[in-house]
């Protein structure tokens, strides 16, 4: 019988993943090694980082380390094309918040999306969460900038929006990421995602340089390429469904996920928790 894993992405007993290649750290840094082996989990269909970095390599990333300092995020052509995306997602993925409802903006940076949202509607309460202050004092568009984790924020406050853009692939456990913010989703509430997805014209026992030559590959800073497969297993888990997937952005580099919440899954899986603690 071949060798099984638990696979740290999809969180399922699967197949040894297939080796891409070796690859080293795009980034400097007193990280706990200096190359990874990057795999493809057949099951879920991510491309990922092996071994996962540390916590205390992802804290020399976010915590130590100046992200915003790059001329990307000051440039004025840079700043229209990110508000004119984020607007293009806002109005036509049903995305856009009405007057009074609340956003979420996780690992927010500049806070593109939120910036989108007011200017389009003044009254919608923006609010961003990043674990560094860098940005924090910048973003006049942000009602409240939230430093710190996210169970930090007040548990008892729901969205109507909650986008992670280019943030969920730093995350180490991106599933328990969602399942964390499938309890902050109102019942109409929507969740946007976008993230490096694979280079263009990739698949599986494809041509390896491809992944050498792409712009995204930041090592260890991008820990897994997401697939649409795992945002399927996972949003089921997490009571909710995929309700808009496009891995067409640049050229195929990029995917936009968007989850809603599914009554279906919620149910079942609530019968499932009872029956755990015994109350069903
Ligand atoms: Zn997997």
């Amino acid at each position: 019988m071949s060798k099984t894993i638990n696979c740290p992405l999809c969180q399922r007993k699967v197949a040894e993943p297939e080796l891409i290649a070796g690859v080293s750290n795009t980034h400097g840094g007193a990280f706990s090694q200096t190359s990874y082996d990057l795999v493809h989990c057949r099951d879920c269909d991510v491309v990922r980082l092996d071994p996962l970095p540390t916590e205390a390599d992802l804290d020399i990333l976010y915590r130590q380390t100046e992200q915003f300092s790059d001329d990307l995020y000051t440039d004025d052509s840079r700043i229209s094309s990110m508000l004119e995306y984020y607007g293009h997602c806002l109005e036509n993925l049903g995305l856009m918040p009405a007057g009074g409802e609340a956003s979420l903006e996780v690992g927010a940076g500049f806070a593109w999306v939120s910036r989108a949202i007011k200017m389009r509607d003044e009254s919608v309460v923006t609010i961003a969460q990043d674990v560094t202050d860098e940005c924090s004092e910048k973003c006049a568009w942000v009602d409240r900038y939230h430093v710190g984790l996210l169970d930090t924020l007040d548990p008892g406050q729901k969205f109507r929006l909650i986008s992670l853009t280019h943030v969920i692939e730093h995350l180490r456990h991106p599933a328990a990421m969602l399942v964390e913010l499938a309890e902050k989703l109102s019942p109409e509430g929507r969740i946007l995602v976008t993230a490096p997805h694979r280079p263009i014209g990739w698949q599986p026992g494809g041509d390896v340089q491809t992944w050498l030559d792409y712009s995204y590959l930041h090592v260890p800073a991008h820990i897994a390429y997401l697939s649409r497969e795992w945002f399927d297993i996972t949003a089921a888990r997490a009571g909710l469904k995929v309700v808009h997937w496009d891995a067409g952005h640049e050229d195929g580099q990029a995917f936009e996920a968007v989850l809603g919440v599914d009554p279906d899954a919620r149910s079942s899986w609530w019968a499932r928790l009872k029956k755990k603690v015994g109350q069903g």
